[in-house]
């Protein structure tokens, strides 16, 4: 078992090599990304690897994402600290670790119970206090807390699912994976401002499917 400095370390050598090198700058993005201990959001067999420039696997056939492009999606949503925000599959809860150093209060969603409960435990443990982990089908939002400022979708979806749009509050931003017919994926970021929508293609992409209502159903 590495030690605690190990760790320190290697997310300081993640931080610089990975995010800041790929042109993220924020001085409270990267102080998340600092203090977030990684490796306790992966399965212990994966803790060597936890601070590699990869997703890795987190059961259940789900994944934590790539740290950068846990930086890049929350990056996109420009968070001053006192927002409310929805994130729909909360997985191992790595990301929503991640958006409660940066927004005010934070909703995620997860779809599987047996993913939902130890994320639930561990960011209590890490006193995430600001975050609530709630077990459904994101795909249809959170509507008891809407609206949100920001909202980030960390499955790919076929479409952007509607009901998250209407829970965007005005000057609000939606960052998802959609994927195509053809199959490859593109992270979209949605922007509501005067009652109009803008919308930005901003990179591709590789997620597992948003399952639910708004996503590919109980299939695939
Ligand atoms: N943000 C996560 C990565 C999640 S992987 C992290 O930081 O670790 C995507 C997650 O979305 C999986 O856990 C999957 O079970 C969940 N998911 C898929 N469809 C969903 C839905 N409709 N509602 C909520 N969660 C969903």
């Amino acid at each position: 078992m590495k030690s605690v400095d190990v760790f320190l370390a290697e997310r300081h050598r993640m931080v610089e090599g990975q995010i800041s090198r790929r042109g993220l700058h924020d001085p409270r993005l990267l102080a998340a990304f600092e203090e977030v201990p990684r490796h306790l959001f992966v399965p212990v067999e994966s803790r060597a690897a936890a601070y590699n420039d990869t997703p890795l696997a987190i059961g259940f056939g789900q994944t934590i994402s790539q740290p950068y492009i846990v930086a890049l999606m929350t990056s996109l949503m420009e968070l001053q600290g006192d927002e409310r925000v929805l994130e729909v599959g909360t997985g191992s809860g790595y990301q929503a670790a991640i958006l409660a150093r940066l927004a005010g209060e934070v909703h995620t969603v997860e779809i599987l119970p047996e993913l939902a409960a130890p994320a639930a435990l561990l960011l209590q443990e890490l006193h995430c206090d600001n975050v609530h982990v709630h077990e459904g089908d994101g795909s249809i939002g959170w509507p008891e807390a809407a609206p949100y400022v920001g909202i980030i979708v960390t499955a790919a979806s076929p479409a952007v699912p509607q009901p998250l749009l209407t829970q965007l509050a005005d000057g609000g931003r939606l960052v998802v994976p959609v994927e195509s017919r053809a199959g490859y994926q593109l992270l979209m970021l949605l922007r509501l401002g005067g009652g109009e929508i803008t919308e930005q293609v901003v990179a591709s992409v590789c997620f597992v499917p948003l399952r639910g209502a708004y996503g590919w159903g109980r299939g695939r």
